[in-house]
């Protein structure tokens, strides 16, 4: 039986009356399916679901939160580990069914609807060659990952996803609907580029597009064995790889769900006239077990990775930069997964270098443009009395690297329990002039479920 708190139909028709989407309680068909997210461990009940199809729905759910004293969460694609795009109790403003894009091939540059995935995003541009950084796999929602910053394969040609954030549609806390641009509100867009859902809903986001219609990449994977010699490698190897060359490494399992433990690498090259020759080294390496790495289609490279990490899963992720890639927290790194204990884990260094690291930290609200590694330890399994467990293995890795890791913190792989300090890391420097635009756009911090910062 529902615990939930209701509204009373009489408030509920309030907000129903001229809402163009629907409005769910928990007595709906649909709302059980509506109020899941991603990560399978976020277990919350919102007292009214307002599942929005234009930007005057969500004017009207906003009013009506607020009116009505019901907190808000903003779900985008719901992607998000701490799932702070679903609240208990209080109202949902549920975008999941607002994924429209619309390419201008001309100019250029695509419009999004706030619940787009990367997967809406890739197909649309696609069709005219072009591509702009979006997540690694692409159920990834375009809302949460862009206002987080969004680091993907794209980013040492084009930089983070914000960089090409152009413009957006905005309903702030008031309910009013902003056009967004430089021109427009430059302090205002300048935190929607990586300070997260702070300052209000983005109902679209306008991106500036590249020519990019095939790319050359995939995995190379190595016995575990060879995981010393591998890490070493990769380490070296990406030191002065040009921006067309990204490559992620990392200690992981075989897909096929046996179990096997491999060292891998994933590489990734945007110029198909240089990629045999520059990928030549990493392919040559050592003696892999498996090498899938050919020509594809941008939107095929961005969801070979969609199948490990499905809906559902339950996740519990820890973060950070490092203070580079030393034979110690090499040496650290295989002797924990050697103790992993579920077949979906991973251990995973993310290279920033190129175009995202030639962007002055404060240009942006992402802080982060060191050339480097952001290392990742993204727990998953599917048991639920599996959780204790692999939260303890997460944070007991995450202890055993501490002495390697630089203050930074990537804001979107924050989880629920990473607070305070871990917030102000992902700031950095940029979290005063935060606070200015959240104090003048959302005083009243009713846009609180996020990486919040606090007015
Ligand atoms: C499997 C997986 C892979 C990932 N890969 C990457 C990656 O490659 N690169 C990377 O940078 N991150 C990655 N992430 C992290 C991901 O980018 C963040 O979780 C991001 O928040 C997801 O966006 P979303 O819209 O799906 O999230 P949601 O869960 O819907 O929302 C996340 C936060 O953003 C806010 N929000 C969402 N949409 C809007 C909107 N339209 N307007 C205002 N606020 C909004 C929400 O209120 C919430 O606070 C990954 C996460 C997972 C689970």
């Amino acid at each position: 039986m529902s615990t939930t708190p209701a509204v009373d139909a009489a408030t509920l028709q309030t907000l129903a009356n001229g809402f163009a989407g629907r409005v769910l309680q928990s007595s709906d068909h649909d709302y059980e399916g509506a109020r899941r997210v991603h990560n399978g461990l976020i277990d919350r009940r919102p007292a009214v679901i307002a599942e929005c199809v234009e930007s005057a729905d969500v004017a009207a759910a906003v009013r009506f939160a607020t009116a009505n004293g019901l907190e808000i969460a903003v779900r985008g694609g719901g992607h998000n580990v701490a799932g702070r795009s679903v609240c208990e109790g209080g109202l949902m403003i549920d975008l999941s069914q607002m994924r429209e894009v619309a390419i201008d091939a001309e100019a250029g540059t695509a419009s999004a609807q706030g619940g787009a995935l990367w997967s809406d995003v890739n197909t649309a541009a696609g069709r005219h060659g072009l591509a702009v950084t979006g997540g690694l796999i692409s159920t990834t929602g375009v809302g949460g990952y862009t206002l987080g910053g969004g680091l993907g394969w794209l980013m040492s040609t084009q930089g983070l996803s914000c960089d090409n954030l152009i413009g957006a549609q905005l309903v702030t806390a008031a309910g009013e609907v902003l056009d967004v641009t430089d021109e427009t509100h430059p302090d205002l867009m300048w935190a929607l580029r990586g300070g997260g859902g702070n300052f209000g809903v983005a109902t679209v986001l306008r991106y500036r597009l590249r020519h990019q219609p095939m790319v050359v990449g995939g995995l190379i994977a190595h016995p575990i064995d060879a995981a010393r010699d591998l890490l070493r490698f990769y380490r070296d190897a990406v030191d002065s790889c040009p921006d067309e060359l990204s490559a992620f490494a990392g200690l992981v399992h075989a897909p096929d769900g046996s179990g096997m433990k491999l060292a891998a690498m994933l590489v990734f090259h945007t110029d198909l006239d240089r990629a045999d020759a520059e990928l030549a080294p990493f392919l040559e390496f050592g003696s892999p077990v498996v090498t899938q790495v050919q020509p594809m289609p941008y939107p095929v490279m961005n969801s070979l990775l969609d199948e490990g990490y499905p809906k559902g899963a339950l996740n519990y992720w820890l973060s950070s930069f490092t203070t580079g890639m030393s034979d110690a927290l090499i040496d650290t790194v295989i002797q924990r997964f050697e103790t992993v204990p579920s077949p979906m884990s991973a251990i995973l260094f993310e290279h920033f270098h190129g175009q995202v690291t030639r962007i002055d930290p404060t240009a942006t609200a992402v802080p982060h443009r060191s050339k480097g590694w952001n290392l990742l330890l993204p727990s998953e399994w599917m048991d639920p009395a599996d959780t204790v467990n692999n939260i303890a293995w997460t944070k007991e890795t995450y202890a055993a690297v501490s002495e390697h890791l630089a203050p930074g913190r990537w804001l979107n792989y924050l989880g629920d329990d990473q607070e305070g300090e871990a917030i102000r890391a992902a700031y950095g420097p940029n979290y005063e002039r935060l606070l200015a635009v959240k104090r003048q756009y959302d005083p009243g911090n009713v846009f609180h479920l996020n990486h919040n910062i606090v007015p």
